[in-house]
């Protein structure tokens, strides 16, 4: 797959940052069923919610009246009636994904900055809400319990919200800003019926400011029984969790001169720290670290230290952990918490051994050599090969050849075995490798399906380059390409007659990929049958595709007992699309056997 980009674009990195889930949440309600979510349909009017979003392949697909589906691209587009650079622009907003300059980078700052002051006005309200309201006491000694001094709230401004919903919206646009901007920014939320509300209420604010001191969005945690606990902005243009730590701005200068930074995961647990004198504590957004978050830091310290529960601190830490390490091209450090205990719990109870833990923290490679080895007999056999076991994928996604040597020495000398039999079983020891992405640049970002797909490149690559394949007579469908920019190219295709007016037709954003195709080096030999071949092969995996939604539908609904009338249209469309994919295998069949005949 030589000719896939390089560089993410910005269509594959809208993907990544955007959840279909909440994109059509915003649109239509939808409520958790099995692996999927349903709701009524934006796009017909209905009585029985026959919409469906499939989180896991991030696509969705009605099986009312409009029969369709597509992924989130399409949703937009439809929903706003858009093209496809519009839905772009707007989903690339929305993950606070920066398109190329020439979409008017004036004007994009200038919005940023308005949310900027915004949020910074917002976060003043709450501070002086916390500090100087009668509705606030309750917020105050509840902080002032938690032993927070008032330099701290206030270098943290920390705020609080009222139990209403309008009061910052009111207090806002008394102030000079619009309705639009106050959604945008994540402090508003707009209601089903269109109306907006204050997205946060009756809660300890706590704002979250980039490492140039501007506050991006707030986390706030209730301060009753209401769940959840801790809400925080969503993804704004100014807000992306990933690409936050939490204390940074308080942190930086800290963390270069110790020249270490530890991460931990809570709010107080920074607040706390930086109360102390521990100066040099951010916390990451939630439980694992982003490759984004290491490049932050990175520029800051190669040093990092992650506060683990010794529970957590297990392999999937560790190989994370490595990952952190690759990226950094730097050893990561471990700071074993006592069991169940916060590093707030721990400071407060007794700076020193919080300091003390801090210095003995140990690579997270050496801490996993003793986790692994105090557990097992060395002398024995089977305790040899379950330590290999444990130890060795961890020593195989280490990139630093030197660091990997050191390890593998360090375990042949522990197991008193030859390190030449450990490097033999190193070299077996490939699974996590053998991936088609580039060497682990790290970290735990998960990937969306779909990204490429071989299949549907090779095929319009074909189409392309060889105009005489227009008037075959196999009918590919729009639908039959998952991929947005693959989908977007094949209209293009049809809708032109020459080559060069594709390319005017498609986004900016898309030519790269565009060229990519046109460029791809195809044999030349049985170019029909080639094609034949794959446009089947695109019905078939359209077919699967949509077969495996119904079952999760299915499935759904005989747990919950669905009505018996949607169950059997639901049957009735499943039984078609097998027939149509049985279709399909015979065909695929029949040809390979023709091209038997043939030779
Ligand atoms: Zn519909």
């Amino acid at each position: 797959m030589g000719s896939l980009n390089t560089t993410m674009g910005v269509i594959d990195e809208v993907k990544q940052r955007v959840d279909i889930v909440d994109v059509v949440s915003q649109y239509a309600k939808l409520t958790k069923a099995g692996r999927t979510f349903r709701g009524l349909c934006p796009f017909h009017s209905e009585k029985n919610p026959s919409f469906f979003v499939y989180p896991e392949q991030q696509s969705w697909h009605c099986f009312g009246a409009c029969n369709t589906g597509g992924d989130v691209f399409s949703f937009v587009m439809r929903k706003q009636s858009i093209d496809f650079g519009e839905a772009l622009r707007l989903l690339a907003q929305r993950a606070g994904v920066a398109m190329p300059s020439k979409f008017e980078p004036g004007a994009e700052s200038e919005e940023r900055q308005k949310l900027f002051q915004a949020n910074e006005a917002a976060a003043q309200y709450f501070h002086n809400l916390l500090l100087n309201s009668t509705a606030g006491e309750k917020a105050k000694s509840y902080v002032l319990g938690r032993g927070l001094s008032l330099k701290t709230i206030a270098d943290f401004q920390l705020g609080f919200s009222l139990d209403s919903w309008d009061a910052l919206k009111q207090y806002l646009i008394n102030r000079g800003y619009t309705e639009g901007e106050l959604l945008t920014a994540g402090l508003l939320v707009e209601a089903e019926t269109g109306k907006t509300h204050d997205r946060f209420r009756n809660k300890l604010m706590f704002p979250i400011f980039d490492a140039r001191g501007r506050i991006t969005g707030f986390g706030a945690r209730a301060l009753d029984d209401s769940l959840p606990k801790y809400i925080n902005s969503p993804q704004t243009p100014t807000f992306d969790k990933s690409s936050t730590l939490y204390g940074i701005n308080l942190a930086k200068d800290a963390i270069r001169q110790q020249n270490l930074a530890v991460i931990v995961e809570g709010y107080m647990d920074v607040i706390t720290a930086h109360q102390n004198g521990f100066c040099n504590v951010v916390a990451s957004m939630g439980t694992s670290i982003t490759e984004k978050q290491v490049s932050i830091l990175k520029k800051l310290t190669k040093n990092i230290a992650l506060a683990l529960d010794a529970d957590a601190a297990g392999d999937e830490a560790t190989l994370r952990a490595v990952g952190y390490e690759n990226t950094l091209d730097a050893e990561v450090k471990v700071i074993i918490l006592p069991r169940g205990k916060d590093p707030d719990d721990v400071i407060k109870q007794d700076a020193k051994a919080w300091q003390e833990l801090v210095t003995e923290a140990l690579p997270i490679v050496d801490y996993t050599f003793n986790v692994v080895t105090s557990e097992l007999d060395l002398t024995k056999a089977g305790g040899k090969s379950s330590a290999v076991d444990k130890l060795l994928p961890i020593i195989a996604e280490i990139n630093d050849p030197i660091r990997q040597a050191h390890y593998l020495q360090k375990l042949a000398q522990l197991l008193k075995v030859s390190e030449r039999s450990i490097e033999a079983a190193l070299a077996r020891t490939r699974p996590r490798q053998a991936r088609a992405e580039p060497p682990k640049q790290g970290v735990a970002i998960p990937l969306p399906p779909l990204l490429s797909s071989p299949v549907e490149e090779y095929c319009l690559a074909l189409l392309l380059q060889h105009p005489e394949l227009r008037d075959r007579s196999e009918s590919l469908l729009p639908e039959y390409f998952e991929n947005s920019e693959n989908h977007e190219i094949f209209i293009a295709w049809q809708q032109s007659d020459k080559i060069e007016s594709v390319k005017e037709r498609l986004e900016p954003e898309i030519h790269q990929h565009l060229d990519s195709l046109l460029t791809r080096k195809l044999l030349s030999d049985k170019i029909e049958q080639k094609y034949a071949e794959c446009a089947l092969e695109l019905r078939g995996k359209f077919l699967r595709s949509l077969t495996r939604k119904i079952e999760a539908v299915l499935a759904q609904e005989a747990e919950s007992g669905g009505t018996t009338a949607e169950l059997a249209k639901l049957r009735e469309l499943g039984t078609t699309v097998n027939t149509q994919l049985a279709e399909v295998l015979a065909q695929k069949n029949r040809m390979r056997l023709e091209q038997r005949g043939v030779r």
